[in-house]
Parts: C-alpha cells; structure tokens; sequence
C-alpha cells in the first residue's frame, strides 16, 4: 500500500504529501471563485451550494469518478433535531436534544471508551442546527429516502434519544461495487451511498459545476506561507502541474487520513503498513493530503483522542477473509471499475466457530468469535437520562475484544500486530459453501494460502507483511491443540465458547484475516462555519474544511460530511 511503486497509482495510499508551503505561483492555469477539493459527501456537496448561489465552482477529484468513499457507503445517514421524516413517523426531536445527546459526556462504551466527551461544543451546534434544512436540501436536489420510519440501522455515535438514520434508495444507477444496477425489485428500498451520490452528481453538473477528474491536489496556495489568504490550490493532471486559482475560497473534502500510514500513526502508534485492507478502499483512498496541505501553511489539528478511542467502525474485525479489502460493509465483484485493484472478493464469515486465527508465528491469540468495537445509537443504553452519570453504570462492562488482542503483536518489538490468518480447512469450506478459488480469493497478491498439511501451509505463506516466518512446528501444534479443545469442549486457552469443529480434512487454508481500517475521525481545526483554524486559534482565511479531514466531532459518516460540506458553503455565499 504504501510502497514506492504505489505512488503514482491514483487510489494507492501515499506516504507523501504537501508538507512543505508551495509559493503562489506567477500565474494561474484556472480560475473559479470556489474551488473544491474531493467529489465526495462534503465536495459534492458544497460544490452543488456555492454554484446555486451564482459563484463558479471548480471541483477537482483525484480518482477516476466521482464519489469518495460516499458512494461505496451503505447510504445510511443520521440527521436528525427534527426532520419532516422524523415529524411524519411521530418522533420527537430537536436540535437541542441532538447537541446535547451528540456531547453527552456520561455516555460511555461497554470497553469504558466515551463517544462524545471530546466533542466540540461549536462544531457539534452548527452540525445540530443545520441537520434539518441539510435533509430538505438532500431531497430537493434528487436524493430518494427509502420510505420508512428513521431507525437506528447503520447508525454510530448519532445519539441515544431518537431515531435518525435514514437510508438513501439506491436507485438505478450501476453500483460501483458490482458495476450493474441493483435488482430493480430491491431499487426503492435498498440503501446505499449510490442514490446519495449520483443524484448529487446530477444536480451538480445540471447547475453547472465544472468537474475534474484525475486531477490530485498537491499544494494549498497562500499569500504568505503562515500568513493572508488562500489563493488556490495545485493540483497534478497527466503529469502535468496545474495552478488553480480560487478568488473566494477552497474547500477541503479530501475524506480523512487512515490511509496515510505515518499520519494515521500519529494516533495510534500500532497501526502500521500492514493494515492495508481500508474500507472504502480502492475506490478511493484516505491519504491525508488535504490535511498536509493546510498543515503546510499553518493549519491545527483537533479533537485527536476521537481517533483512538475504541469505538464504532474506526478499526474493525474482518467479514470476509483471503483478499486485501474485508470491510464487513464492502465486497468488491468483477463487474466494478475497480475490481483490477481490489482483486478478489473475499470469503465472508458466517461462523466464526469454522476457522481459527493466528498470528504470525502461527498462535490463536483470542476467541475467534469475540467482538470487535461497539457503537452508540438510539437505545444503545436503556434507561438513558441524558448526562446523568448513572448512564454509565447501566452499562454492562465488557473491556475486551478481538481487534485489541490482534493488533498487540508478537512481542518483539514491532508496533503493528502483523498479518493475522485465518486457518480452515476442506469440512469448513464445504459448511460455509465457500469457493476458494480466484476471484474469491487472492492467491496471486499473498491474501490466501492453500497446501496439502498443516505444516505445508505454514511454509507456504510468504508475503510482504510476514515479517517472520511462520514456524510450521508452531502452527501444527496450534491445530492440534485446538482439535483437542473441539474434543473435550473447553478452549483452555481463550475460552471459545465450545469450539466444534476439528481443523483436519486437506487441504489446509490461510486466508487474510487482519483487522480492517475505516473512520477517520480527527482532523483539520475548523470554527462552526467550517474555516479552517490554524496553531494560534486564527482563521485562515479563505480555507475552509469538512467531512472526515476536519476534526472536532466523532460521529462516523455522511451527516456531518453533508452537513459540513453544506455549511462552508453557506458561508462562503453569505453577503459580506
Ligand atoms: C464501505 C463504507 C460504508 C459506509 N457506510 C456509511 C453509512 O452507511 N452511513 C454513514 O453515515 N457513513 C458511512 N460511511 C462513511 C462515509 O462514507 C464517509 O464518512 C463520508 O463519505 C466522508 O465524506 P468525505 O466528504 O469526508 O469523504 P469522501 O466521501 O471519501 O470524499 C473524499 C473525496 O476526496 C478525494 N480526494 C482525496 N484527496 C484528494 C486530493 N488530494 N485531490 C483531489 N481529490 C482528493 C477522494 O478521492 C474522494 O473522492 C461508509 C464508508 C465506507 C467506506
């Protein structure tokens, strides 16, 4: 993922960056008042807002189409404080109750993580206050809600109080996953980020957004390097370096930053290269550009610790293993644009009672069946009292998961936990009727591994994550230690509940079960009409960000995406 040959693959992670302040050009290639950065949830949005109020808007994106990870998404979006739908299904809601459920601080996870201590009050307000008008916007301009009550399906951190999640129709555009429509029976009422993004598209390029595809932004332009006004961005076409001029504004949409190994490090240490299964990903990559570029010319950081505290989707236990990208929410199909560089669609787990997971010496390390982060949504704890501190004790304390026990290693002084594999054998392909064959699995590129003994397979599995060689004496062992556990019934050793299924019918599996990266969720300083803040708490003029590369407000997705991307706009179009 981050290797030297990825760089010039458009959707590879980078460990580059605009680091370094670029002096304003001598002249401009392109000019627009606004120029947006990403077409994804924020870009697309506060591109639709600015030239609907008469300023010519230049989007650049740097992939092939449109959308971000917006449009890979499940198109669940929690808006809330009091919706027409919320008001047509008789749920109570307001943006009062919003905020304050959205900066709860008594509100804790079954691990002790808070999901709302560290909001920011400011930014979490303006998000409240425009959820409302942000959903009628949403429906003017194309997006097709399933026709249903708001629930709490695909919600995290939205809230305890009331439902919010509602769920964009898919429609009938071809779905980027799978390169075709949706059944037609299944158009109104399945959700995903396709009938939010297509849609938005559409309204864009109708009110005339001008659209650039495959145009990667490198630099942010300012008078001086720490100091004046945004004059635009740089941008990388073809090969060539372009200047684009923005007279009132850009706009950071870039989408966060977990794809960017040393930036995501920078919260937590232990999430090396070999975490390179991003959902999302390769559609479009999360690679901090946007946030190095602002931090080139003076930009903060905010709100970090919502990036490592252990909640929601931010690090996620794998649905489907032998391929890079297992997001539970994601499977990629031949039939997609990008199938080429996802490779293979992976086998989802139905039981995870058919296979154990080692590490890389070949040692189970957890119950297998053992969760990964939990989230917060409506009645996630019941009784809930809004910051009564009595919430937390209502919460049953469950400290461990399997993600932790992945990601803590092998002790010998690496920080990332290494490739974790996910051994089976014949009898468990036949109970999950699974193919282990190309392109459900990735044999070719070191996701999955097959061989004729236990042994054999631990010699077999060689790939650029393995960073020891896995001892087959260690493996066979393993096995033959669990099937005794399958024997008598107990998992001495981690507590399975009764595992049940011996691992000794050729051939023998290894497929890539390693922990999958998702959210970002801390990033640029920005103020509640989303300008960009920089290290002495001034605006930076002219520079405005949303979505996943702004920091402040743990909430996984596409409401404060949209939101944001709705206020900078707003803001920028508001009479002086
Ligand atoms: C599989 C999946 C399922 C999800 N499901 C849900 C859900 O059901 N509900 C929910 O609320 N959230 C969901 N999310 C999260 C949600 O999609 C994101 O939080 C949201 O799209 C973030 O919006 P954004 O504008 O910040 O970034 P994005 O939508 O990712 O858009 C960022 C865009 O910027 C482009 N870009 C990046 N750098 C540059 C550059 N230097 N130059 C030019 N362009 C650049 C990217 O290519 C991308 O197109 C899901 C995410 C994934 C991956």
């Amino acid at each position: 993922m981050t290797d030297m040959t990825d760089r010039a693959r458009p959707g590879v992670a980078r460990n580059d960056g605009a680091t370094a302040p670029a002096s304003p050009p001598a002249q401009w290639d392109r000019e627009a008042d606004v120029v947006v950065i990403g077409a994804g949830a924020t870009g697309m949005t506060a591109a639709i807002v600015a030239r609907e109020a008469g300023l010519r808007v230049l989007l650049v994106e740097q992939e092939n189409d449109i959308g971000g990870h917006a449009i890979t998404s499940g198109g669940n979006v929690p808006l809330g404080g009091g919706t027409r739908a919320q008001t047509q299904h008789g749920i109570a809601d307001s943006p009062d109750l919003l905020f304050r459920d959205l900066t709860d601080w008594s509100v804790v996870e079954p691990n002790g993580f808070p999901d709302y201590r560290y909001n920011d009050r400011e930014i979490v307000r303006a998000f409240a206050d425009c959820n409302v008008e942000t959903f009628d916007w949403l429906v003017a301009h194309g997006v097709k809600f399933v026709d249903q009550a708001p629930d709490a399906r695909g919600g995290n951190a939205v809230g305890n109080s009331a439902p919010r999640e509602m769920h964009c129709a898919v429609s009938h555009w071809p779905m980027v996953q799978t390169g075709r429509p949706a059944d037609p029976a299944e158009q109104a009422t399945r959700s995903s980020g396709n009938g939010l993004m297509r849609p938005l598209e559409a309204a864009a390029r109708q009110v005339g957004v001008e659209i650039l595809l495959r145009h990667r932004m490198v630099a942010i332009h300012r008078e001086a390097p720490h100091a004046g006004r945004v004059l635009g961005i740089a941008v990388e076409h073809d090969g060539a370096r372009l200047a684009i001029r923005a007279r009132r504004a850009v706009v950071i949409g870039t989408g966060g930053s977990t794809g960017n190994v040393n930036f995501r490090r920078i919260a937590d240490p232990r999430l090396t290269e070999e975490y390179c299964g991003l959902a999302g990903m390769p559609w479009s990559d999360q690679d901090a550009s946007g946030e190095l570029a602002a931090m080139a010319i003076g930009a903060s950081l905010w709100g970090t610790y919502n990036q490592v505290g252990e909640f929601g989707y931010s690090v996620t236990k794998p649905a489907a293993i032998g391929c890079q990208y297992g997001y539970q929410n994601l499977r990629w199909y031949p039939g997609s644009a990008v199938f080429d560089r996802a490779r293979s669609i992976g086998l989802p787990v139905r039981d995870w009672q058919d296979v154990i997971t080692v590490n890389m010496l070949g040692q189970r390390f957890y119950d297998e069946t053992g969760p990964a982060f939990t989230t917060n949504n409506y009645r996630s704890i019941d009784p809930y009292t809004q910051g009564d501190y009595r919430n937390a004790r209502d919460v049953k304390f469950r400290p461990n998961n399997w993600l932790n026990a992945a990601m803590a290693g092998i002790g010998d002084g690496h920080n990332g936990g290494g490739p974790i594999w996910a051994i089976f054998d014949a009898d468990a392909v036949r109970r999950e009727a699974w193919v282990p064959e190309p392109p459900h699995v990735d044999y070719a590129a070191g996701f999955c591994f097959r061989a004729g003994t236990v042994a054999e397979l631990a010699e077999t599995i060689a790939m650029r994550f393995q960073r020891v060689k896995m001892p087959p004496g260690n493996l066979v062992r393993t096995v033959e230690r669990y099937n005794g556990f399958v024997d008598s019934g107990v998992d001495e050793d981690f507590g399975k509940p009764a595992p049940r299924f011996r691992i000794a019918t050729p051939p023998f599996y290894a497929a890539w079960a390693t922990p999958v990266i998702h959210d970002t969720r801390m990033g640029l300083r920005i103020d509640a009409h989303c300008q960009v803040v920089d290290l002495s708490g001034a605006i930076i003029p002219g520079l405005y960000c949303g979505g996943e590369s702004a920091g402040g407000f743990s909430q996984h997705g596409l409401a404060r995406a949209i939101c944001q991307g709705y206020l900078a706009a707003r803001h920028i179009t508001a009479p002086a």
